[in-house]
C-alpha cells in the first residue's frame, strides 16, 4: 500500500534520515521533502549562490533517504515567505527582488536537471506584516506561479489560514492570472475538499484524524501532510513523522477511509499534480 506524506521538512541537523525511517516503520512509503529556510541549514543568505548551497543540502538529504531506506523521497525547493520578509528587511525591495529572480533561475535549473520535482514553499506570510511587505511577497508568489506554469511543474503554496470563501475565490483568480491550476497545491489546507475542487486547486491537508475525517466526507480529492519540522530544539512542536501512515491506517481500520480512497489520496492525486509515477 502506498502512503505519501506530501510535506515534510527533513533536516540533516535534526533527525534527518532517522525521521524518514520512523515514517517508514509506521507504514509510509513515499515522501516529499520540502526546503525550509537557508538559516535552518546554517546558511546566511547574501546572494543566490547561498540559496543554491541550502538547496543542495536538502537535495543531498533526499538522495540519502533514497539510498539508505526503502522509501521513495522527492524534493521541492522555493523561497519561504518568512524568509522573504527577512531578506526584505535586510536588503530592501530592489535587491531582494533581484535575488529572488536569480534564485528562480537556479530553481529552474534544478528542475530541468531533475534534482527537484517542483517548487515550494512560496507564498504569503501567515503572520502580520506591513502592506508594503505583503505586496512584495505577493509579487514573488505571482512570479513563482508563473515559473511553475512555464516549467509545467507543481508548486506548493504557503498562505495565511483560510476561513472565508472569498479567500478561495481570490486564490483561484491569482492562480488563473499567473499559474496553472492543475499544478497548484495549497499546503496546510483546511478540509474543505468541495471548495478546493470548485477552484481546481489541490489541498494538502494536515493529517490529524479530525481533519481527514472532515475531508473525506466531501470526497478523496486531497493530499495528506504533516508539515513535520525536524528540529531537535523543538521536539513535538508539530506533528511527528509517523502521523500520515498512522492516521491513514487507523481510518482504514475504522472504515472511514476505503482502500480506494487511499489509492486515490496517496498515489493518484500525487501522480497527477506532480506528473510522476509512484511504485
Ligand atoms: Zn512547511
Amino acid at each position: 500500500m502506498i502512503i505519501t506524506d506530501n510535506h515534510m521538512h527533513l533536516d540533516p541537523r535534526g533527525l534527518g534520515v532517522e525521521a524518514a525511517k520512523k515514517f517508514s516503520r509506521a507504514g509510509g512509503t513515499h515522501l516529499i521533502i520540502v526546503y525550509k529556510y537557508a538559516k535552518d541549514y546554517g546558511i546566511d543568505v547574501k546572494d543566490e549562490r547561498d540559496f543554491e548551497k541550502a538547496y543542495d543540502i536538502v537535495i543531498n538529504l533526499c538522495r540519502k533517504v533514497n539510498k539508505k531506506t526503502d522509501l521513495e523521497a522527492y524534493c521541492i525547493v522555493g523561497i519561504h515567505p518568512a524568509e522573504i520578509v527577512e531578506l526584505y528587511k535586510k536588503f530592501g525591495e530592489e535587491k531582494t527582488w533581484d535575488l529572488c529572480t536569480r534564485t528562480f533561475d537556479i530553481i529552474t535549473k534544478k528542475y530541468e536537471e531533475e534534482e527537484i520535482i517542483g517548487v515550494g514553499e512560496i507564498g504569503r506570510p501567515h503572520f502580520p506584516v506591513s502592506s508594503e511587505v505583503m505586496e512584495f511577497c505577493q509579487k514573488v508568489m505571482n512570479e513563482g506561479l508563473t515559473l511553475s506554469k512555464d516549467l509545467d511543474c507543481a508548486i506548493q503554496l504557503h498562505l495565511e489560514s483560510f476561513e472565508d470563501k472569498e479567500k478561495f475565490y481570490e486564490l483561484e483568480k491569482t492562480v488563473k492570472n499567473y499559474g496553472r491550476k492543475e499544478r497548484v497545491i495549497k499546503h496546510f489546507a483546511p478540509p474543505n475538499v468541495n471548495l478546493f475542487r470548485e477552484i481546481g486547486i489541490m489541498p494538502s491537508i494536515i493529517s490529524s484524524k479530525k481533519n481527514v475525517k472532515e475531508a473525506i466526507k466531501e470526497g478523496n480529492r486531497f493530499l495528506m501532510e504533516t508539515d513535520y519540522i525536524d528540529d531537535l530544539t523543538r521536539p513535538g512542536a508539530v506533528m511527528g513523522p509517523k502521523t500520515v501512515p498512522k492516521t491513514t491506517l487507523k481510518l482504514l481500520n475504522s472504515r472511514i477511509l476505503s482502500e480506494n480512497d487511499i489509492y486515490k489520496i496517496h498515489k493518484e492525486n500525487i501522480e497527477k499534480v506532480y506528473k510522476i509515477n509512484l511504485e
